[in-house]
C-alpha cells in the first residue's frame, strides 16, 4: 500500500508515512485505497481479543510491516489499560451503548492510539534505517499531550516536546502533563490557544531552517498529533470492535447498520469511523457532535468552512478547536483532487472561508449528521443520565449525548463514543450532577465520594506527584523554547 499527500506528489511507503507524520508539502498522508473487510470476516472478529483485532486492522493498512511485529506492539501497548476488554461497551438501554475509550494510562481516548504509535514508529525506524533521534512535536488541547508524553516516555530513539495552551486546559490535565517523568520529555505552556499551538507546531515542522537546526543536534522531526496516519489507524479498530461486541451479544444481526455518536474536535476520531465504513463496516450515520466551537456543524449544514472565528472556552476543552485538521483527509477522499484541497487549505490559512458546494455537501450528508451543544446542555445530559441510569458521562461524551438526544435516530442501535473519564473533568461533572465543589483541586476526590466510584489510579498519581515541567513561552517563542531544551539535553 502506498500513501499519498492530500496536497499531491509522489507516494511513500507506510513506514515513511508513519515516521514523517506530515507530508513535506504540508498535506496529510492518506492510503491509496481502503482495505476491504467482508461481512464474513467482520463476523470472525467476534472471536478476537482487542490487541489481536487491532493488529489485524493496522496490518491491513501498514502492508510493509510484519503482522507479528504489529501484534507485539498492540499487545504491549494495551497491556497498559486497566480494563481487560481495553474498550468495553456498556449498555445504557434503548439501543444506546457507551464505548468506553478511557481505560488507558491517561484516562482519555488518545491512549488508544498513543499506546501503540511509539511501537509503530520504532518498527518504521528499523525498516528505514533511521539513526537520528525522532523528535516528536505535539500541540495539545489537553488530552493528547499527556497521552503522548506517557506513550513516549523513555522510549529509546525518541524525544517528545508538547505545547499546550497554558490557560486552556483543566486542572487535572495540567497536573498530568507537568508531573510526567522521564528524561526525553518536555511540556511547554504557550501563551495562546490550541489553534495557535497547532499552527506553531505545523510551522516549525515545515520550516527548513528549524529542520536543519535540529538535524545538527541529532534529531529528525515527527508528529504524534492526529495528523499522523499512525494515530488514525489504531482508532479504526474500536469501531470494528464495538460492532463485533454487539454481534457477539446478539444485539444486532450481521450486516445490520449501527450509528456512532462522536464528540469531535480535530475530526480524527470520527474520521476513523468513516474509514471503518469505507472498509465495509455496516455504519449508518456518524453523528458529529461539537461544543459551541461549532465550525464543523455549520460546515456540515451549509458546506462553508469558516476561517474566522473566536475560540470559546468550554467545559469540554479537548474539543475547543476551530481548525479541524483531519477534515482535509475527508475532502481529499471525496474529491481526489489535490489542487482543490490545497486551494481550500490556503484559503483557511489566510483566515478566509471555503465553500465545497452543494454536490460534495450532499455526499457528506449521506454519512454524517452534525449538531452542537453548549455547556448547559452537556451538563444537563450528565445530570439526567446519572439520575436515570446511574452512569456518569464526562463533559465531552455528554456533548455527544446532548446532540444525539435532539436529533432523529437513523438506526436501532447507536454507539456513543465516550472519550474521557468523568474524573478528568471532576469539577464540572460534580456541578452537573447537582453537587457543590468545595475545592477545585480536590474535585476528583469529592466526585469519588459523591458517587461511590473508584478514583482511577493514574489520576491519583498525577494529583499527588510534584510538577516538574513548568516552562512557558509566548507563541513567537515556541522555536527557541524547543532549541534550548534540546541544548540542555546534550
Ligand atoms: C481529543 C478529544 C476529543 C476530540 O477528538 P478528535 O479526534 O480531535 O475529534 C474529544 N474528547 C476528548 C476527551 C478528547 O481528548
Amino acid at each position: 500500500m502506498q500513501f499519498f499527500s492530500t496536497r499531491g506528489g509522489e507516494g511513500v511507503s507506510p513506514a515513511e508515512a508513519v515516521l514523517m507524520g506530515i507530508a513535506p508539502n504540508g498535506g496529510l498522508f492518506i492510503p491509496e485505497a481502503f482495505p476491504k473487510f467482508s461481512l464474513e470476516s467482520i463476523d470472525a472478529l467476534k472471536e478476537l481479543d482487542y490487541p489481536t483485532l487491532s493488529a489485524k486492522i493496522i496490518a491491513s493498512f501498514l502492508t510493509d510491516f510484519d503482522y507479528e511485529d504489529i501484534l507485539a506492539v498492540t499487545k504491549e501497548g494495551y497491556a497498559a489499560f486497566t480494563h481487560k476488554d481495553v474498550a468495553p461497551l456498556v449498555d445504557l438501554g434503548d439501543g444506546l451503548h457507551c464505548l468506553e475509550l478511557f481505560h488507558g494510562p491517561t484516562l482519555a481516548f488518545k491512549d488508544i492510539a498513543l499506546c501503540v504509535l511509539p511501537g509503530l514508529m520504532r518498527l518504521s525506524m528499523e525498516k528505514l534505517g533511521q539513526d537520528k533521534t525522532v523528535l516528536i512535536l505535539v500541540a495539545t488541547s489537553g488530552d493528547t499531550g499527556k497521552a503522548a508524553l506517557s506513550g513516549f516516555t523513555d522510549k529509546p530513539g525518541t524525544a517528545i516536546c508538547v505545547y499546550y495552551p497554558k490557560d486552556g486546559v483543566s486542572y487535572a490535565q495540567k497536573r498530568q502533563m507537568t508531573t510526567q517523568k522521564g528524561d526525553n520529555v518536555q511540556a511547554i505552556g504557550v501563551d495562546g490557544d490550541f489553534d495557535a499551538c497547532q499552527r506553531g507546531v505545523k510551522r516549525i515542522m515545515g520550516d527548513a531552517a528549524m529542520a536543519k537546526a535540529v538535524a545538527e543536534k541529532g534529531y529528525a522531526f515527527s508528529s504524534a498529533n492526529s495528523i499522523n496516519f499512525g494515530r488514525l489507524v489504531p482508532q479504526v479498530a474500536y469501531y470494528f470492535a464495538s460492532y463485533a461486541d454487539l454481534l457477539r451479544r446478539g444485539e444486532i444481526a450481521l450486516g445490520e447498520k449501527i450509528d456512532f455518536i462522536v464528540p469531535t474536535g480535530n475530526f480524527g476520531n470520527i474520521l476513523a469511523g468513516w474509514y471503518a465504513k469505507q472498509m465495509g463496516l455496516p455504519v449508518g450515520k456518524l453523528y458529529c457532535a461539537s461544543n459551541v466551537n461549532n465550525v464543523l456543524s455549520k460546515f456540515f449544514s451549509d458546506g462553508i468552512y469558516r476561517g474566522k472565528g473566536e475560540l470559546k472556552k468550554t467545559t469540554s476543552p479537548s474539543m475547543d478547536i476551530l481548525v479541524s485538521s483531519n477534515l482535509e483527509r475527508l475532502l481529499y477522499h471525496c474529491t481526489e483532487d489535490a489542487e482543490l484541497v490545497k486551494g481550500y487549505m490556503q484559503e483557511l490559512a489566510l483566515g478566509n472561508d471555503y465553500n465545497v458546494g452543494s454536490e460534495l455537501l450532499k455526499r457528506f450528508k449521506d454519512d454524517f449528521m452534525a449538531d452542537w451543544a453548549d455547556d448547559a446542555a452537556a451538563a444537563k445530559a450528565i445530570g439526567s443520565v446519572y439520575a436515570e441510569k446511574g452512569y456518569l458521562l464526562d463533559t465531552h461524551s455528554a456533548v455527544g449525548k446532548a446532540v444525539y438526544d435532539t436529533m432523529a435516530h437513523e438506526s436501532a442501535h447507536a454507539v456513543l463514543v465516550c472519550t474521557a473519564s468523568p474524573f478528568k473533568f471532576s469539577g464540572d461533572v460534580m456541578r452537573a450532577i447537582g453537587k457543590e465543589v468545595a475545592k477545585e483541586e480536590d474535585a476528583a476526590y469529592e466526585l469519588a465520594d459523591a458517587t461511590g466510584l473508584v478514583l482511577p489510579l493514574p489520576l491519583v498519581e498525577a494529583l499527588t506527584a510534584e510538577p516538574r515541567l513548568l516552562n512557558t513561552c509566548a507563541v513567537a517563542g515556541m522555536d527557541d523554547a524547543l532549541l534550548s531544551w534540546l541544548d540542555s539535553r546534550s
